[in-house]
């Protein structure tokens, strides 16, 4: 069932908050031995909050998703439950306080279902980075028991959405971390224009690229999730200081007439033919659906991965100096001070963390300073250039989501640069700060989900999610993996 219709049951009062949510938390955990996609649940807190529905909705009251079970990344702090980010460094951390999204959504009537398990400080495309072990796709290749990747960073969201645990879930979106999950499970998933959706309360990476947002079954469902998570924020200086569009009417606003880009630099060599074939088919679907077709040119493409990946590790490095052993977390003590602080982070980081640290603090040091980080931030801006430029001709791009469908696990982890080579089609629109969307489109050759993305100039996500439902109504994708676990 999807957002909208537990949410309509739930108002009809057909059945309550906390049967859903018992039933919800049930699933969950029953999966985790499989699919390990959770790292915390609290029960008591769960059915309070289904309580809370309830007497809500018995008095005719009730928000936007009023009784839905919402799963949560690990990276936004909860009140009271484990906060970890999916690294040891973080172990035993509870946060005092609540982030602003999650805060949002539980205005809205979202009830908190449990952590998600992601790669660590959301480091990571698979899922395999996470101190808790990786999460399992429930989705698995035809004839095949093969575990495959949910992809990363926010595998657990994905999972617990695609294998019918939440009705909805957080994410965090820093080079593809919602879009490529959600398009190698079978879900939608979206980021704002930087700043829609706040990021006070979510542990920081890459502060300039970080984008929350929403996992869910439907594009309307994500319209709903994404209004109920954005809005100005006064706690986070880089919070847009804007009223929330309607969304969800956007999501069945028509398409006709508006124009659609077609990258050319996107059409990569090597890309397989169920991608490219895929890609065709959604440019021949919204021409059905009444709209224009032009090509354009983003002819910085080829330069955004090696941008990415100064700019990221840049920020993490500076970011995760916070990280000592002394305030939260892990700590190991060692002969001086100096030794605590190696001790702690030698141990607390994973080797992923680490090669960011490095790779960013050599980038940001005196000498490599001008040729490395400067040099990547004028690239960044000649690359948020290209996207001005062919929003001049276009509404929307439509380009494929992921370069293949979910990998087996364990088949890039010794490599990071294929790791990366994932974020090729996502991590622009991080660059650039623009909206962008993956919507389950189809299948591949051995039954695997895989994902078109929608990209629309800064604060049109009106226009995203029309496209992106026109996709859906299209591609009428009503797969699902089959319950093994
Ligand atoms: N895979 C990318 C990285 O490792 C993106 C991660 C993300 O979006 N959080 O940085």
């Amino acid at each position: 069932m999807s957002l909208t219709d537990i949410t309509a049951k739930l108002k009809a009062r057909e059945i309550s908050a906390r049967e859903v949510a018992g039933a919800a938390l049930d699933a969950a955990e029953a999966s985790q031995g499989a699919l390990n996609a959770f790292t915390a649940f609290d029960r008591d807190k769960t059915m309070a909050m289904a309580k809370i529905s309830d007497d809500r909705l018995a008095k005719g009251e009730g928000g936007l998703i009023e009784g839905a079970p919402i799963a949560v990344k690990d990276l936004f702090a909860v009140e009271g439950v484990s906060t970890t980010a999916c690294s040891h460094i973080l172990d035993g951390f509870e946060p005092p306080y609540e982030s602003t999204v999650t805060a949002k959504l539980w205005d809205a009537g979202g009830v908190f279902l449990g952590k998600t398990n992601m790669d660590e400080f959301a480091m990571g495309s698979s899922n395999e980075t996470s101190y808790f072990g990786n999460v399992v796709n429930p989705w698995r290749a035809k004839g095949s028991d093969a575990p495959l990747t949910p992809g990363g960073s926010s595998g657990g969201s994905a999972t617990a959405v695609a294998a019918n645990f939440a009705y909805g879930a957080t994410g965090t979106d820093t080079g593809g971390s919602i879009r490529q999950p959600a398009a190698f499970t079978g879900t939608v998933g979206v980021k704002g224009t930087y700043g829609r959706a706040s990021r006070w309360g979510a542990v920081a990476f890459a502060s300039s690229l970080d984008h929350p947002g929403p996992f869910a079954k439907t594009v309307k469902d994500a319209a709903i999730l994404m209004q109920a998570m954005s809005g100005h924020d006064p706690k986070e200086s880089t919070s847009l200081p804007l009223d929330v569009p309607d969304w969800i009417a956007a999501a069945s606003a028509s398409v006709k007439g508006k124009r659609i880009g077609v990258p050319k630099e996107y059409r990569m060599d090597g890309m397989p033919d169920e991608i490219e074939a895929l890609w065709q088919q959604g440019v021949d679907w919204l021409k059905a659906a009444g709209c224009e077709i032009v090509e354009v040119s983003l002819p910085h493409t080829k330069y955004a991965l090696p941008t990415y990946y100064i700019i990221n590790p840049a920020e993490a490095s500076s970011n995760l100096a916070r990280y000592d052993g002394m305030r939260y977390g892990l700590r190991v003590e060692g002969e001086s001070l100096t030794d605590t602080y190696e001790k702690t982070r030698a141990e607390g980081f994973g080797d992923e963390v680490q090669r960011r640290v490095l790779m960013g603090t050599y980038v940001l040091s005196a000498g490599y300073y001008d040729a490395y980080y400067l040099k990547a931030l004028k690239v960044r801006r000649r690359i948020l250039e290209d996207f001005e430029k062919a929003f001049l001709h276009c509404d929307a791009l439509l380009t494929p989501s992921t370069p293949s469908a979910a990998f087996a696990l364990g088949s890039k982890s010794d490599d990071p640069i294929a790791m990366y080579l994932n974020d090729i089609f996502t991590v622009t629109a991080n660059i650039a700060g623009v909206p962008a969307m993956s919507v389950p489109a189809g299948l591949d050759g051995s039954g695997l989900p895989l994902g078109l993305q929608v990209i629309t100039p800064a604060l049109d996500e009106a226009t995203m999610f029309s496209v992106g439902a026109a996709l859906e109504d299209a591609a009428a994708f009503t797969h699902k993996p089959e319950a093994w676990w």
